[in-house]
């Protein structure tokens, strides 16, 4: 009787190393890819993506919604397919990529960048940068034969002019040819409120300064956290700054910004 038990315990440890050495293999594999310089996630949303949901549109701009929507069914005319590859990026996930892409070259390095397959261009991770703001998706599209009419670095004129009429535009067409970011035309609302007031940037990593109240305006430059501004008004979410010599434009739509 004594015996048996023996041999139970026996296999019951056989059957227990068997399962333990695949687990073993995976979690090495796990330490394996992992690079120093690229930070830990801890956003939800953010782990979602790094699982492999690497489209997420629950929180775009609704603009860029109305511009999709009209999109596909200007493809589906033409009879030509549509493959996303990225939309909304938390603040978090767009700071993973910009790790990967500016990490010091490793193996560990070019393993991240073909995992995401990351191709062009990744704006530094801010509030404004498009995915973040959710005015931006990434995408190829396919003819009706299944040629891409768009890459990292080429996107064909008719595709272009498909993309306008959406209301979409190729911000980046020889470097970063698959995102597609929404026309402002209407970037903030025309009715300025006047605000002398000081602010202080509380946010992390800062703003973006730009000379015009919209995401594509041009960059001036950026606020750091902690500095104080002189606020001299406001278009929605836009705050204009005195900046160098001149003004600047500030996007505190996702707060970061204390009005003194
Ligand atoms: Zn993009």
């Amino acid at each position: 009787m004594r015996r048996y038990r023996k041999l139970h315990i026996f296999f019951a440890m056989i059957v227990f190393m068997l399962a333990i050495v695949p687990m073993q293999q995976k979690v090495s594999a796990v330490t394996k890819s992992k690079c120093t310089s690229i930070s830990r996630l801890t956003d939800p949303l953010a782990i979602q993506m790094e699982k492999g949901k690497m489209v997420i549109w629950d929180k775009v701009d609704p603009k860029l919604g109305a511009a999709k929507a009209k999109y596909e069914k200007l493809l589906k005319v033409k009879g030509w397919k549509i493959k996303y590859k990225s939309a909304y990026r938390p603040y978090q996930y767009q700071k993973h990529f910009y790790e990967i892409i500016h990490a010091p070259a490793s193996s560990c390095k070019y393993a991240e960048i073909r995992k995401h397959s990351l191709v062009g261009v990744v704006s530094y991770p801010r509030p404004d940068a498009p995915h973040v703001a959710g005015i931006a998706f990434d995408a190829v599209v396919y003819d009706k034969k299944g040629r891409a009419l768009n890459s990292s670095r080429y996107v064909s004129s008719s595709l272009k002019a498909v993309a306008k009429k959406a209301g979409l535009t190729f911000r980046l067409p020889t470097s970063d040819g698959v995102h597609h970011e929404v026309i402002s035309s209407t970037p903030a609302p025309k009715k300025e409120t006047k605000l002398k007031k000081k602010g202080k940037i509380t946010t992390a990593v800062g703003f973006n300064v730009r000379t015009a109240p919209q995401a594509t305006a041009k960059r001036l430059g950026s606020v750091a956290k902690n500095k104080t501004v002189q606020i001299v008004s406001k278009r929605g979410d836009w705050y204009k700054i005195k900046f160098g010599r001149g003004y600047g434009y500030i996007m505190a739509v996702k707060t970061g910004l204390r009005v003194l």
